[in-house]
């Protein structure tokens, strides 16, 4: 490992195996960044991990799973000393008509896309504090509208929304949150939906999408170098000598 990267801010990556996960992992770390890429699937980070060399791990873990967490971020503070960046980024969108046949769907991306990112950040919290560090949770435009099939990919979004703009204020000054909310961006998103109509429809809709994986990395990057201006407002509301 070179100095630089030794020196180089430390990224935990949820659902680095594919999409968005992949092409930020990769646009961080080119960035200078060292990078943890977790997931379900080991294969899939650990050749990412050996395409990015240097300063690259990869950890096997489901989000759902609080345990494995615990071990991952046990991993990365053994391994690179603490994590400055969280990249709550592990999804699954599982549209269809709403009925009781998708109701496992439900369950999945609720425990998914909403818990598995508060697990996450609850585990990480402590490394996040320690040297002013950066939550970067991944919504979607689904967490501002909600369309014909989506309510309950659409009602994790939103809860994102809610929590993170709670977090934003509760965190600063030692976290900054930063929320991004992507369109249809050309990913295998969609090819995991289990309601076959609907992923015919949609597969369709991302195939001819426009906006790739790396765009939005760009995005993540970009944001995670501009300077921390703190709302000192949010700061000053807070009753004097309490957390919140
Ligand atoms: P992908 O399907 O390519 O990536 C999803 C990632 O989530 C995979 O790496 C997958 O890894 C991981 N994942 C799924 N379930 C779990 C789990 N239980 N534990 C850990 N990791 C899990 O899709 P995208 O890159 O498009 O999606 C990334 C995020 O972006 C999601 O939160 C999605 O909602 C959001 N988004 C996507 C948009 C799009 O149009 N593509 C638009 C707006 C938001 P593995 O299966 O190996 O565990």
């Amino acid at each position: 490992m070179s100095q630089d990267q030794k020196q180089g801010r430390v990224a935990v990556i949820t659902g680095a195996s594919s999409g968005i996960g992949a092409a930020t992992a990769r646009s961080l770390h080119a960035a200078g960044y060292r990078v943890a890429l977790l997931a379900r699937r080991t294969d899939r980070v650990e050749a990412l991990a050996d395409e990015l060399g240097d300063g690259a791990i990869a950890i096997s873990a489901d989000v759902t799973d609080r345990g494995a967490l615990v071990a991952a971020a046990d991993q990365v503070k053994q391994e690179f000393g603490g994590t400055d960046v969280l990249v709550n980024n592990a999804g699954v969108m599982l549209l269809g008509p709403f009925s009781a046949e998708q109701r496992d769907d439900y369950r999945r991306m609720i425990e998914v896309n909403l818990l598995g990112a508060i697990t996450t950040t609850e585990v990480f919290l402590d490394q996040l504090r320690d040297g002013g560090g950066d939550l970067v949770n991944i919504s979607s435009v689904a967490g501002r509208v909600a369309n014909v099939g989506s309510g309950v990919y659409a009602a994790t979004k939103f809860g994102i929304n809610g929590w993170s703009e709670s977090l934003r204020r509760e965190l600063l000054p030692d976290v900054r949150v930063t929320v991004i909310e992507p369109g249809v961006v050309a990913t295998e998103l969609p090819t995991h939906i289990t309601h076959e109509a609907t992923r015919q429809g949609a597969k369709q809709l991302y195939d001819v999408a426009e906006v790739t994986a790396e765009d939005v990395a760009e995005v993540i990057a970009f944001a995670l170098q501009r300077p921390r201006h703190l709302a000192i407002h949010e700061i000053l509301l807070r009753p004097a000598g309490q957390a919140l």
